[in-house]
């Protein structure tokens, strides 16, 4: 349906993943995830890579594709139907990666980003804390520098694959000078799974489960200063750089909830009798059923189109980034909620897999950095860009019938200005 937006190639690995979320997972398993009886989708994640998914967009060398970003995009946007957990450990890959093939030694790049591409060893990454949430640059964890190595202390909260994953992504505070600035404190750092890294517990989700979610506790860890990634007290700039799949990757599999959801609904509408007519043939059913095709395509443009932004390295794709995640995470949540009034009473039950869909895509508003945390960042660049460029545009506000300067007060001194100059 969407073919023109994509070359052959893209195309081609949209249609292997559309393939493998048709053939490849079972109905029971997703069910088990839900269940929590899966606590963490270790043969799903194999799986992923036997069918060569994983981490497309990186290069051959170290087993991606060297796709294109919107390619990428395109296939999580596939993935995405299994739900969100599922999702998360197809994603999860894309996140860690880009830390690692930005700013990881050749070392690193062979003993994590390789295994993680090939199915053998399963990524999570640590960030948030019980005290720093959306306040990143607050992380509290330090890791003392012990001359050959880092000691590593503090508590991660809300981790994905805490239960699951082979070795974590953490940010710890290795400035410990006071007044150190927020973007000269952090650094990221490779931890192995071990027995220093205790598992606290695991959350009671809404929806999202069988991810492996907890809390994680580094009680004076050691960790090798091989491990380290980017530049020591250079945490900043791997934070900003991951953030871009991060988000993307937020919206993506979005698409995939969103077509499944809307998928589900149409069939019920079509065959839903009630009033002696199918339930679509009435007005409010179907518009309610345009709004979602509506929102489902604004979804993709604006993914394909970050993801582009990502391709030719935009100078805006932090704010193209924010906006997307924010805009299609809200499009999802509405869109679901839309499929579930369609489906009336039924959808509301767990007869329909409706229910779950809202309960996952909840999250995706939340996580990966909040909607009001993208909010902040979109005005923040968007005014620099517009007034940065400004002389190049046509100054509309002249074209006001009566563009009356002594009506355009902003302080005092202007007051007493433009009114005596106007005497
Ligand atoms: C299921 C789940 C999985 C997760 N997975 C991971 C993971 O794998 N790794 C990881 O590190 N983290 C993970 N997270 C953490 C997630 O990214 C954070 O929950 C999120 O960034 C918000 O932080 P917080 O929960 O501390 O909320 P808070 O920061 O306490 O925010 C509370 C409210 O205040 C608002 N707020 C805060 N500051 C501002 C501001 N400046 N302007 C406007 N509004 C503001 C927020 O938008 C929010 O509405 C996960 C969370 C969940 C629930």
């Amino acid at each position: 349906m969407y073919d023109f937006m994509l070359s052959d190639e893209e195309r081609s690995w949209r249609d292997r993943a559309r393939e493998f979320a048709k053939e490849q997972v079972e109905p029971e398993y997703l069910q088990a995830m839900d269940r929590e009886e899966v606590r963490f989708p270790r043969e799903l994640y194999e799986s992923y890579a036997r069918h060569g998914l994983l981490g497309l967009r990186f290069p051959k060398e170290y087993g991606g594709q060297g796709l294109s970003w919107v390619g990428d995009s395109a296939v999580q946007g596939e993935i995405g139907c299994l739900g969100m957990a599922a999702g998360c450990a197809f994603v999860m890959p894309s996140i860690v990666g880009e830390a690692l093939h930005c700013f990881g030694t050749a070392e690193q790049k062979q003993r994590y980003l390789a295994p993680m591409l090939a199915g053998e060893k399963v990524a999570a990454e640590a960030l948030t804390e019980p005290r720093g949430g959306s306040d990143f640059f607050g992380a509290a964890s330090t890791a003392r520098d012990m001359g050959d190595h880092f000691q590593l202390r503090g508590m991660k909260r809300f981790v994905v694959g805490a239960e699951g994953a082979d070795f974590f992504l953490v940010y710890a505070r290795t400035n410990l000078e006071e007044d150190a600035p927020s973007q000269e404190r952090i650094s990221a750092l490779l931890v192995d799974r071990s027995d220093a890294v205790e598992v606290k517990y695991l959350y009671g989700l809404m929806g999202s489960r069988g991810g492996g979610t907890g809390r994680i506790v580094f009680r004076d860890v050691p960790v090798p200063k091989e491990n380290l990634v980017g530049r020591l007290h250079g945490g900043a700039e791997v934070f900003h750089r991951m953030m871009i799949p991060e988000r993307l990757t937020s919206a993506a599999p979005c698409m995939g909830i969103m077509n499944a959801a809307l998928a589900v609904a149409m069939r019920y509408a079509d065959r839903r009798i009630q009033f002696g007519r199918p339930i679509r043939k009435f007005q409010g059913v179907s518009f309610m059923i345009a709004e979602a095709i509506t929102q489902l395509d604004a979804c993709r443009a604006m993914v394909y189109q970050a993801a582009r932004a990502v391709d030719v390295n935009a100078p805006n794709v932090r704010r193209i980034v924010s906006e997307t995640k924010k805009f299609v995470t809200t499009a999802a949540w509405e869109v679901v909620n839309l499929a579930m009034q369609v489906t009336g009473g039924i959808g509301y039950t767990d007869v329909y897999p409706i229910e779950r869909m809202v309960r996952d895509v909840r999250l995706a508003q939340i996580w990966t950095g909040t909607n009001e945390i993208m909010s902040a960042m979109v005005q923040h660049d968007y005014f620099e860009e517009v007034f940065g460029e400004r002389e190049f545009y046509r100054d509309s506000e002249l074209d006001a019938m009566h563009p009356d300067p002594s009506e355009k007060i902003f302080d005092d001194a202007d007051m007493w200005r433009v009114y005596d100059q106007g005497k």
